[in-house]
């Protein structure tokens, strides 16, 4: 599929539940506690149904998201059932990392779960990682669970994951001071780490210039640490991080500048799957399609295809959270 403007769409992020054992005050904030209804949510047969019609359009990958996947009971059944659809070859997880650790409810009780989704085809996971000092990182997520992110990653790596990603979202108040750490953390374990710029997705007032900390300065503060940074134009990840190299090292970081690189939504090649069932051809724009009553009405998988071609047609040229983007929806429902 090609939209309007030259954009391949061939990954699909599926958002498979809006619920999260944290609550990070830019996505998911403290005094947010309502959830969806169950029956507004998308079943997993429903999942599968909708990705198997995008992989027959060309989708080839997919990225297991939420909320917090893992808390959704059966994900790792969902993951076998997606990674045998035919055209799928590339299936990935972003978590919090809290219960990579844990065994799957659904499992044999001596396997963790990151070694399920190993065994389910999960090739990446990207786990949220913003600091590794414990009280910023309760401050930052409302929950004290820093030593079972550490436990997680451990277990995933033991699991054998291919690619395993820390995604750190750049806090001025919060974890401005942290980032040096987070690298050598990153270099010590094999690690790719990536600075993302906060975005306007949440409900709540997130976005401030007090709390807005961008890339650049990201990059000037590792600098006065670790010397110059080496652009890598050549390493891509099939995603919109612009990578570096740190001096004297063979480590790469990856900055993530949705707010202020405007290059940045040039090669996107995604759309979403809400966990309510609404196509989302961007991140950063309110146009979404509601799929779920299309589906419930009984939607030929014709009629779905056409749907999933009417979206990519609509996908804006970019994002719009340049614009004074209000968010409407948090992103536990759109799925990060
Ligand atoms: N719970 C999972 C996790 O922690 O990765 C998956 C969902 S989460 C919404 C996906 C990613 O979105 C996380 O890396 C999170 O840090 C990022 N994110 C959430 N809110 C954000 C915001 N306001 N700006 C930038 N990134 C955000």
């Amino acid at each position: 599929m090609e939209d309007r403007y030259g954009h391949q769409i061939s990954y699909l992020r599926l958002s498979i539940t809006d619920r999260c054992n944290e609550r990070c005050r830019y996505c998911l904030p403290q005094e947010t506690q309502e959830w969806l209804p169950r029956e507004g949510v998308l079943t997993y047969e429903e999942i599968i149904r909708i990705t198997r019609i995008g992989a027959s359009l060309g989708v080839k990958k997919l990225r297991v998201t939420g909320g917090e996947p893992l808390v959704r009971r059966g994900v790792t059944g969902l993951i076998r059932s997606l990674h045998a659809i035919p055209g799928i070859n590339d299936i990935g997880l972003s978590t919090n990392g809290t219960l990579l650790a844990s065994p799957d409810p659904d499992g044999p009780p001596d396997a963790t779960m990151a070694q399920q989704l190993a065994h389910a085809g999960v090739r990446t996971i990207n786990v949220s990682l913003d600091t590794l000092a414990p009280a910023a990182y309760a401050l930052a997520t409302g929950r004290d669970f820093l030593p079972k992110v550490l436990a997680g990653l451990d277990a995933a790596q033991s699991a054998g994951i291919a690619s395993i990603k820390l995604n750190c979202v750049l806090m001025r108040g919060t974890n401005e001071d942290c980032l040096p750490e987070l690298v050598d953390f990153a270099h010590q374990r094999h690690l790719l780490l990536r600075f993302i710029e906060l975005m306007p997705v949440s409900r709540t007032e997130v976005l401030r210039d007090d709390t807005f900390l961008s890339t650049m300065e990201a990059r000037r503060r590792l600098e006065a640490r670790f010397g110059p940074l080496t652009p890598r134009p050549d390493f891509r990840t099939n995603g919109p991080a612009s990578y570096y190299e740190i001096p004297g090292r063979r480590q790469l970081i990856g900055l993530i500048g949705a707010m202020t690189n405007l290059h940045f939504c040039e090669s996107c090649n995604k759309l979403r799957l809400t966990c309510d069932g609404k196509l989302r051809p961007c991140l950063g724009s309110h146009l979404e399609f509601d799929l779920l009553t299309v589906l419930r009405a009984g939607a030929t998988d014709a009629e779905i295809a056409d749907f999933f071609r009417h979206v990519v047609e609509r996908k804006p040229k970019e994002h719009d959270f340049r614009d004074g983007y209000i968010p409407q929806r948090h992103m536990t429902a759109i799925g990060g």
